[in-house]
């Protein structure tokens, strides 16, 4: 695969420090959300939260424990008999003023998830406009709930199928989009009359507080409760909960495990949307240009640390450089830079020093198992923790790069001779998140889309997403669906009632 190697690494544009993205008092309390109150922990104890851009302590949040959990839990079930009873409708009231309620404090909320997570502008906005649209989505969908028909399905028994609120329902959530991980757990959840206890990523548990926060007086005191603190001490103790009818989380596969483990004690339901390594297929019929430009977006909106992101093409051999010549072209383009440097930034730094050293590990093995860097291929000089934007070429789907999820602004490319070798590769990764397929012609776009392993598969597309379309995997990915009135599904439970009226 040929290439042009010599491209400059990019400059990364830095933020005038005299002016940071949220003031002191604008950052949220340093506690827990339990019972509509703000608590310290019980411990005392605080964990750091730090800038990926300058790498020092932006807040402190309390390092919670298997006591706050058990007040949390216990606030929520005390909380959600009277949430259940209120009607679709009331509910939904509440949804719709909670969406307005983020909707009016949008500039904070962008300004603090980017600083929390060195996310450009751009992708804070799109996630806080996505929360607002998630809020509406299921304040409209509780409304207009379909089911089977109450009828005697056997001589003179009338079935009526109801559906209920599951109860309490625990929720972790991940670092890569913390308000918008959050938004697609609590909207559904509470639409279907459940109360909560979330866990937001002790990285980034910043915009999850400040949200709960801002809509306290919408919700009746123990519906919606926050517990910040690590996986192993406060996730791991939602899991186990037997007050707990179900276990939401959105992380990678090994925390997925460790709550499926953890919940297998209580026997509690288990909804998990865990990682993936969503191969791209681009036939030698596709549009190469366009599929490169929607690879620019794909592959590293939000610096790549997105667990749909098409990191992973496979090309028809045929056009295979001439499709790598117009990716490079197209990554080599990207903005650099700290969030607070402005709008035209495209790329911020990876979320924290560990997963920055985690991506790193990937390019220098790479470099050394004889993998070659078309554009970028290594970390940029800091304060923080920035990569440059990479297209691996000459990989092999044997090597750790083209099978494990780097979570960076990385695109491996590979090739092949076949479709039939096209999706057998594709589909030979433990997950099953998202693909794509590249082709204008309408049989393989059907054939191949249908043999792909993935619970979301774009045709001439790649990462665009509904609100009103399921979203989740399949295999290692997880199982669940976020989004859609399939996720009202999952948080809400089936009571057949059975009504002899022949006597
Ligand atoms: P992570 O698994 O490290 O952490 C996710 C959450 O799980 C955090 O809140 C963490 O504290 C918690 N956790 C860790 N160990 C735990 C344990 N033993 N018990 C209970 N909770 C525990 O994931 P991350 O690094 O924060 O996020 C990145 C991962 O999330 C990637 O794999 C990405 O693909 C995945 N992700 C998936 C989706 C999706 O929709 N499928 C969306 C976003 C992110």
């Amino acid at each position: 695969m040929t290439a042009q190697t010599e491209t400059p690494a990019p400059t990364v544009l830095r933020a005038d420090s005299s002016t940071p993205l949220v003031s002191t008092d604008e950052l949220p309390s340093n506690g827990q959300f339990i019972d509509g109150k703000i608590r310290p922990s019980s411990s005392g104890g605080t964990l750091d939260v730090v800038d990926p851009c300058t790498e020092e302590v932006l807040a402190q949040v309390p390092d919670g424990t298997v006591e706050d959990v058990d007040v949390a839990v216990a606030a929520a079930v005390a909380a959600q008999r009277q949430w259940g009873r209120l009607t679709p409708k009331e509910r939904s009231l509440v949804l719709l003023q909670i969406a307005e309620r983020v909707e009016k404090n949008t500039d904070l909320l962008v300004r603090l998830e980017s600083a929390n997570t060195g996310k450009p502008l751009e992708v804070s906005r799109d996630d806080i406009s996505s929360t607002v649209d998630t809020f509406r989505f299921f304040a409209g969908a509780v409304r207009a709930i379909t089911s089977q028909a109450a009828a005697d399905y056997t001589e003179n028994h009338l079935s009526v199928i109801i559906r209920e609120p599951l109860g309490v329902v625990g929720v972790v959530t991940p670092w890569n989009y913390p308000l918008l991980m959050a938004a697609w757990k609590i909207a559904p959840i509470l639409a279907a009359g459940n109360a909560l206890v979330i866990k937001p990523s002790e990285q980034t548990p910043l915009t999850t507080m400040k949200f709960a926060e801002l809509v306290a007086d919408l919700l009746p005191a123990g519906v919606l409760n926050v517990v910040t603190g690590t996986g192993p001490v406060v996730g791991a103790r939602l899991a186990e909960h037997p007050d707990i009818d179900m276990i939401a989380l959105t992380g990678s596969v090994q925390s997925g495990r460790a709550v499926a483990q953890g919940a297998a004690r209580s026997l509690k339901r288990v909804h998990l949307e865990l990682g993936g390594k969503a191969p791209v297929v681009v036939f030698d019929d596709a549009d190469l240009a366009e599929a490169a430009s929607g690879l620019r977006a794909a592959g590293y909106w939000n610096s790549g640390q997105e667990c749909g992101a098409g990191c992973r093409v496979l090309v028809h051999e045929s056009v295979a450089d001439a499709f790598v010549q117009h990716l490079v072209d197209q990554v080599a383009s990207f903005v650099v830079g700290e969030p607070g440097a402005g709008d035209e930034v495209e790329i911020g730094p990876m979320v924290s020093k560990a997963h920055f050293d985690r991506v790193a590990g990937y390019l220098e093995r790479a470099k050394k198992a004889g993998v070659r860097a078309a554009v970028g291929g290594s970390v940029l000089p800091g304060p923080g923790f920035f990569v440059a934007p990479t297209v691996l070429v000459d990989v092999t789907d044997d090597h750790e790069v083209a099978r494990e999820e780097i979570f960076g602004p990385v695109v491996t490319v590979e090739t092949f001779t076949d479709e039939a070798e096209a999706v057998r590769r594709a589909n030979a990764v433990p997950y099953g998140l998202s693909a794509s397929l590249w082709t204008e012609n309408a049989r393989r776009s059907h054939d191949v889309a249908s043999k792909l392993d993935a619970g979301t598969v774009w045709v001439n597309s790649h990462l665009i997403l509904a609100t009103e379309a399921p979203w989740g995997g399949f295999k290692g990915s997880g199982y669940g669906r976020d989004l859609s009135i399939y996720a009202l599904d999952d948080y809400s439970r089936t009571k057949h009632v059975m009504h002899n009226h022949g006597r």
